[in-house]
């Protein structure tokens, strides 16, 4: 029984790859340092799965930016503005162009774009592909790391190089042209996959990853026949296939390996479990030879694996297919999470004692290889782990288990449908036509960094710090005020991010000291560790909010991050039906929700930018996501009085296919970002009667331009045929946070220049 992992976290223990990456860009080290640490995190991440006694370990998982990137060069699909950059044997310039853009000696090109890696938070470049696209072996990169690992093993035997497959690589890219499909492309691509295969068994290779996630999602007929079309001809001239799926079942897809024959099937056990039986059942009756790898220990969390569970289904494997048929590895890649556990001091010795990193997981495998050989001690222990763990005060807290379980309908309605609420809040707000808002940070300047680093490491003390945020608060209402805005906010100066500041105020979710995971590039991010009931103790924003609404006589919007969003950015336990877990934080913020209202706070704004990267990679389990999610939003939401007005924002993502189900949450006001498509969302809003307020975004804040007065206008306009006048709000696409001081006023006094002459042009045609 071989134990093997899909990939390692590539960004060092200390984040040493950022750091290098960044001096680089910013000339503060040449190519040879960056090299070196690019060098010595393969070493040492090799070192650690090959001392753990890993029997096969990933090669070319490592990244100096992005995987999919790096795919992109080896198949040489470089789109024509990069190719005249100046650029060295290295490829490096090109590299980081792509990634980030050239803006240096006069050239002004973008970077290619970026989204997510399937469901998770984890971001890829986009590749682009032509009509008459050509594929070549363009980058050494996977050669060169082969060499490399060869040198330290002494020898290929474990060497696995890993590459995205020609029908995921293909999926994941966009046509650049018209007129053609994406997967036409296969044909001409297989043969450099071919290509590739050969060198890296002339380096003396015996394992090759293909990488094919698509194979959990619904796949049209055309994706169907690509991928039985580039198998069928890499399974004939290569027996070393290892094919992986991951991030969900792959039993609708299955009969497209019926007639391909690959060394191993890799599967996801922890999305799907149920999938085994059914796989097993397939490769038997065909009489398929392949061995099954199974994917059981967790790479997208950070809980230790149950070992009894893990035992009882290799063992089943075993059974059905013998014990030379089954492999185990990891259900993904470890890119998804932090690197080694042993770093966090902080944390509770109960709590860190049931977590598991990336470093930690190779080791999981390793103990059920033992426990299968018959280590029956290992077993026992993890047993015991776990049961303490479950019944340990840290984690239950009964209160908050009941009033979960009381939750019925009371808690999810709000007490008047929206017509009626809409009635009384016009009359209670009294706010003109187009209402003109913010989505509530304004910009972090260095100076706001500094202050809450300062506290944070106690160089300054606690009043000293609430006066600063105070001022900063001070400033942005009067600022506020002289742009004319009608909806004001209080910034959110003391907020590093929008769900670490609650997760830091609620109980039973925890902060990591070095818990990074890689978002983009260089880019990491500390998800926090959502480990026990959740309940909120204090008020968690009520003075901030109040002390802004005692500076001014316009409204503040209170601000709150959604329970969808806290989870959906979090690592989250997996011990109860993440519903339930929903439900505790959606109560939680219900409660600040209610305690806002009664410290006078009239509109409150629950974020929720995150309810669409939620969404299950099939749709057949669309549903039960939404009933959760939406029901999640409406605790946290609907305790209010009709008067209450209830906003929330979106954004990052298409919501062209959910919005039947963004008008389920049942928010008075819903603002989002629209101004990169033009407005096109707008016309799912209208086609399906969208009810109740919408703010669609009226200007793009993830760039630096300044939009004129008459770009606003016309998009004002615009919305204002489709939609009724009195439900719609002004207001740019998302927060403001990362544009500078001088950006924002000016954008927003055209925003509300905008706004001002529509109310005479456009809001007396009677609505
Ligand atoms: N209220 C948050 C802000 O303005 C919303 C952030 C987001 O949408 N991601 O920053
Ligand atoms: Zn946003």
């Amino acid at each position: 029984m071989l134990k093997h992992n899909l990939g390692y976290p590539r960004i060092g223990i200390y984040r040493e790859l950022k750091n290098a990456c960044e001096d680089y860009w910013n000339n503060k080290n040449d190519l040879n340092n960056l090299f070196e640490v690019g060098r010595k995190i393969r070493k040492k991440n090799w070192e650690v799965q090959n001392k753990a006694g890993l029997d096969l370990i990933p090669c070319n998982d490592f990244s100096f930016y992005d995987h999919v990137l790096d795919m992109t060069l080896l198949l040489g699909v470089i789109p024509e503005e990069y190719m005249s950059i100046p650029n060295n044997n290295d490829n490096m310039n090109l590299y980081f162009s792509m990634a980030r853009g050239f803006q240096k000696h006069g050239w002004d090109i973008k970077a290619m774009e970026m989204t997510k890696w399937f469901n998770t938070n984890y971001h890829y470049i986009v590749p682009e592909f032509n009509k008459n696209q050509q594929f070549f072996i363009f980058s050494k990169k996977i050669f060169e790391e082969v060499n490399e690992m060869k040198v330290l093993l002494k020898s290929t035997e474990k060497i696995k190089p890993v590459l995205i497959g020609p029908i995921s690589f293909l999926f994941l890219g966009k046509e650049k042209e018209k007129y053609f499909h994406k997967m036409d492309l296969i044909d001409k691509l297989v043969p450099i996959y071919i290509q590739i295969i050969h060198e890296l068994q002339k380096l003396g290779i015996s394992w090759i990853q293909l990488d094919e996630p698509i194979l959990g999602l619904d796949l049209s007929d055309r994706e169907k026949e690509a991928f039985q079309y580039a198998y069928k001809k890499i399974s004939k001239i290569s027996s070393d296939i290892l094919l992986t799926s991951y991030f969900d079942g792959i039993i609708e897809n299955i009969s497209l390996i019926k007639d391909i024959s690959i060394k191993a099937l890799h599967i996801d056990l922890i999305e799907d479990p149920n999938q085994l039986s059914k796989i097993i059942h397939f490769l038997n009756k065909l009489n398929i030879t392949t061995t099954l790898s199974l994917g059981i220990v967790d790479g997208r969390n950070i809980w230790k694996n149950n070992y009894n569970h893990s035992i009882k289904i290799i063992k089943k494997s075993i059974d059905y297919l013998g014990e030379n048929r089954v492999m185990i590895a990891p259900n993904c890649s470890l890119i998804h999470v932090p690197i080694d556990i042993k770093l966090e001091n902080s944390i509770d010795h109960d709590i860190k004692n049931i977590m598991s990193f990336a470093k930690q997981k190779i080791y999981e495998l390793v103990d059920l290889a033992n426990i299968i050989k018959g280590e029956e001690k290992i077993l026992l222990e993890n047993k015991n782990i776990i049961e303490e763990y479950k019944n340990s005060s840290i984690l239950n807290n009964e209160v908050v288990k009941k009033r979960v379980a009381q939750i019925s309908g009371q808690n999810f309605n709000r007490k008047n449908i929206f017509h009626i609420r809409q009635k009384k809040q016009k009359d209670k707000l009294n706010l003109p036509y187009f209402p003109t808002t913010t989505i509530g940070s304004f910009p972090q300047t260095k100076e706001v960094r500094v202050i809450r680093n300062k506290f944070r490491k106690k160089i300054i003390n606690k009043e000293e710090y609430r006066n600063k945020i105070k001022e900063f608060i001070i400033n942005v209402i009067k600022k506020q005020e002289e742009i004319n805005l009608d909806v004001l906010v209080h910034g959110e100066f003391e907020r590093t991010d929008m769900v670490e500041y609650f997760s830091e105020k609620l109980q039973g979710i925890l902060s990591t000291k070095n818990g990074w995971v890689q978002s983009y590039g260089s880019r990491c991010v500390k998800p926090p560790i959502i480990y026990g009931d959740v309940s909120r103790k204090n008020d968690m924003t009520v003075d901030w909010i109040c002390f802004a609404q005692s500076q001014t006589v316009k409204p503040i919007k209170g601000m709150l991050t959604g329970p969808v969003t806290i989870l959906q950015w979090s690592f989250v336990r997996d011990d109860q039906p993440i519903h339930d877990t929903a439900y505790q934080i959606a109560l939680a913020i219900r409660e600040e929700v209610l305690s806002l209202e009664k410290n006078g706070i009239n509109i409150i704004q629950i974020d929720e930018p995150a309810i669409r990267e939620g969404l299950p990679l099939k749709k057949k389990n669309w549903k039960y996501y939404f009933n959760w999610a939406i029901k999640a939003f409406r605790i946290s939401s609907s305790g209010v009085k009709d008067e209450t007005q209830i906003h929330t924002h979106m954004c990052y993502s298409e919501f062209n296919d959910i919005f039947e189900h963004i008008a389920d949450m049942d928010a008075d006001v819903i603002t989002m970002e629209t101004s990169r498509s033009k407005m096109e969302l707008l016309k799912a809003f209208s086609d399906f009667c969208y009810p109740n307020e919408i703010g669609p975004g009226v200007y793009d804040i993830h760039s630096p331009r300044i939009p004129t007065v008459k770009e606003i206008f016309n998009l004002i306009e615009k919305a204002s045929k489709k939609l009724p006048i009195r439900n719609i709000w002004i207001n740019p696409d998302c927060g403001l946070k990362t544009r500078k001081w001088e950006e924002v006023l000016q954008s927003l006094k055209n925003m509300t220049e905008a706004a001002r002459i529509a109310r005479i042009k456009l809001a007396n045609q009677s609505h």
